[in-house]
């Protein structure tokens, strides 16, 4: 056998395994990107198109760490209010008044490993927000207060290998965010044309680097002429 044709049939069972997950709806994880770039969040959901190699591996490691339970509820469904999510670990503990209290516990592998809180808030503060939509759709979803959540990062490439990321998540902030964010979901899902390219942003730095749209969204003529126009206007 050649080697193009080895890791081609790789990665086209990599594409069919990723791939024949039901996506239908809204998920948390496309809130979150809208939150990173409402631009990134319409071509996600108008482009239906398998991702570069760098991305389909990324997400194929990805869910092999999420196969790995360390829980009974492992890969919990939430739904609430037509958003759906998967929750990778929940463990519930009972207070002294005999209450149950949950704890959701979501693990990532990163390039990355932060090595303290402030490097989590500075470049995880996404995955924090997700595990705050995750505990405020638990808590009303299977009424049971989410009492802590937990970040386990892991890098197979360099010691230490793991991070511990643990907070009590706002339930109040998260319920509000929640709805924001979906009636901004649906506000640009209903748009013909992606958001204008946030000006800050550059393709050779995060989060464009991590994008898979960005030929689309920098050069492709289809999606850049409000951009541009825009650009026009504001030079003077
Ligand atoms: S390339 Fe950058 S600005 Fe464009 S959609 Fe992706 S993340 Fe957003």
């Amino acid at each position: 056998m050649k080697a193009g044709e080895v890791v081609g049939l790789f990665l086209e069972s990599v594409w069919r395994e990723l791939n024949g997950e039901e996506r239908d709806g809204l998920h948390v994880t496309e809130l979150v990107e809208l939150e990173i770039c409402e631009r990134k969040f319409w071509f996600r959901r108008h482009l239906d198109e398998p991702p570069d190699v760098r991305s389909l591996l990324r997400m194929w490691k990805g869910r092999k760490l999420h196969e790995t339970a360390i829980s009974v509820d492992h890969e919990m469904e939430v739904e609430h209010e037509g958003v759906k999510g998967r929750i990778d670990e929940v463990f519930i503990r009972y207070d002294e008044n005999y209450t149950a209290r949950a704890w959701l516990v979501d693990k990532k592998f990163v390039g990355f490993l932060p090595a303290s809180e402030r490097d989590v808030k500075r470049y995880y503060s996404h995955y924090i927000l997700q595990l705050e939509l995750y505990a405020y759709m638990y808590t009303v979803d299977r009424r049971t207060p989410v009492e802590g959540c937990v970040l386990l990062f892991v890098n197979t490439e360099e010691e230490p290998y793991f991070h511990v990321h643990a907070w009590k998540p706002n339930l109040r902030k998260a319920e509000k965010t929640f709805r924001e964010l979906r009636t901004r979901a649906e506000e640009i899902d209903r748009a013909e044309q992606p958001p204008p390219r946030n000006p800050d942003y550059m393709p050779s730095q995060y989060p464009c680097t991590y994008c898979d749209y960005t030929s689309r969204c920098y050069i492709h003529p289809e999606f850049n002429s409000v951009t541009r126009s825009t650009a026009a206007g504001n030079s003077g």
